[in-house]
């Protein structure tokens, strides 16, 4: 006979395994799929000390290992897997991954958001080698450092101000000659003393020796090239919500995010998304925890509810 969970998370990171936890200790029978380990995108950055509870931070990885911990303590389970397909509209939802079927009352989406990344050469092995892609994470080591960001978009107007305070000198790469980011960040921007911004250019090498040193640039209009020495690159080009398979079933924004409010419900009765995967305003591991537990307290109510 098949097994049917009460719960079904897809992404083991901070929203899912907060889901987990409030749900498994709820008394609900809950599982995990995780394709790689626990943490998710969380699990790649070097420190965090925005999320309360740890008076020195903590690196990224551990917290999710505690979380990871702290939700299996109460005996929710971790399968490690790639979700392949979907089907969730049946009371009974079902879940297919590279290891087997699964079968749910209820589906938490918790698979977050990819930072879009440049697609040069060696970009993947200089990350948090002088390479990074969130500027309020990993800013802090580039005081009075040379910086330069990526992207003309709110993030990286907004990373851009965040590192003019910090750093000696930041430079803002954008491949057209205006911002798309709203009128409001420019002002502080065109003002702040050390920021220079180059035009019409991308960065089409990254320089190294173990770590970055520099980027060559190139202007896209009259294809010169130029080197420029750098301590740091924060790469803010946009997010990719992991949503590919969802697609056809669920509701989305024009951007891919699963359309959600607070409560985390979806379109689709019993299915619930959490953390960076939905329509939400600020995408920190506090407000994807935050997402989490508010799930599971709907995903109770529904379980119950169709359980009478
Ligand atoms: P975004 O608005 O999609 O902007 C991405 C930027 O990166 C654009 O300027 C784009 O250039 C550039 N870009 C895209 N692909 C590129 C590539 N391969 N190479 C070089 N440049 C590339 O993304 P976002 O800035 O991350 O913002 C995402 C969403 O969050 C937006 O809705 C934004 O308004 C919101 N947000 C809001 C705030 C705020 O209001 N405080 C702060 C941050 C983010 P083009 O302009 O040429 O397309």
């Amino acid at each position: 006979m098949k097994h049917i969970y009460d719960m079904l998370i897809i992404g083991g990171g901070p929203a899912g395994y907060t889901a987990a936890l409030y749900a498994s200790r709820a008394g609900l029978d809950t599982l995990i799929i995780e394709k790689m380990s626990a943490g998710g995108q969380m699990a790649l950055t070097d420190i965090i000390d925005n999320y309360p509870g740890f008076d020195q931070g903590i690196d990224g990885f551990s917290l999710g290992m505690q979380m990871q911990a702290g939700a299996e303590r109460f005996g929710a389970k971790t399968e490690y897997g790639e979700v392949l397909s979907v089907d969730l509209l049946p009371e009974i939802k079902k879940i297919i991954t590279d290891s087997g079927e699964y079968f749910s009352r209820t589906v938490v989406i918790a698979t977050g958001a990819a930072p879009r990344v440049l697609g040069v050469e060696n970009e993947e092995n200089l990350i948090g080698r002088g390479v990074h892609y969130c500027a309020h994470c990993d800013g802090r080591f580039y005081k009075n450092k040379t910086v330069m960001v990526v992207g003309g978009g709110n993030s990286a107007v907004s990373d851009a101000l965040y590192l003019s305070r910090l750093a000696k000198k930041v430079y803002l790469v954008h491949r057209r000659d205006t911002l798309r980011a709203t009128k409001i960040y420019h002002d502080p921007l065109m003002k702040a003393e050390n920021v220079e911004f180059i035009w019409d250019s991308a960065v089409v090498e990254l320089l190294a020796d173990g770590r970055l040193n520099g980027v060559k640039v190139k202007n896209l209009k009259t294809e010169e090239e130029r080197e420029v020495s750098l301590d740091g690159l924060f790469i803010s080009i946009g997010r990719k919500p992991v949503t590919e398979l969802f697609g056809n079933a669920l509701a989305l924004d024009e951007a891919g995010y699963i359309i959600a409010d607070e409560t985390t419900k979806t379109n689709i009765s019993g299915v619930y998304a959490v953390g960076d995967v939905r329509t939400k305003a600020l995408r920190q591991v506090i407000t994807a925890a935050s997402d989490g537990a508010v799930a599971a307290h709907f995903a109770e109510e529904y379980c119950n509810l169709i359980q009478k």
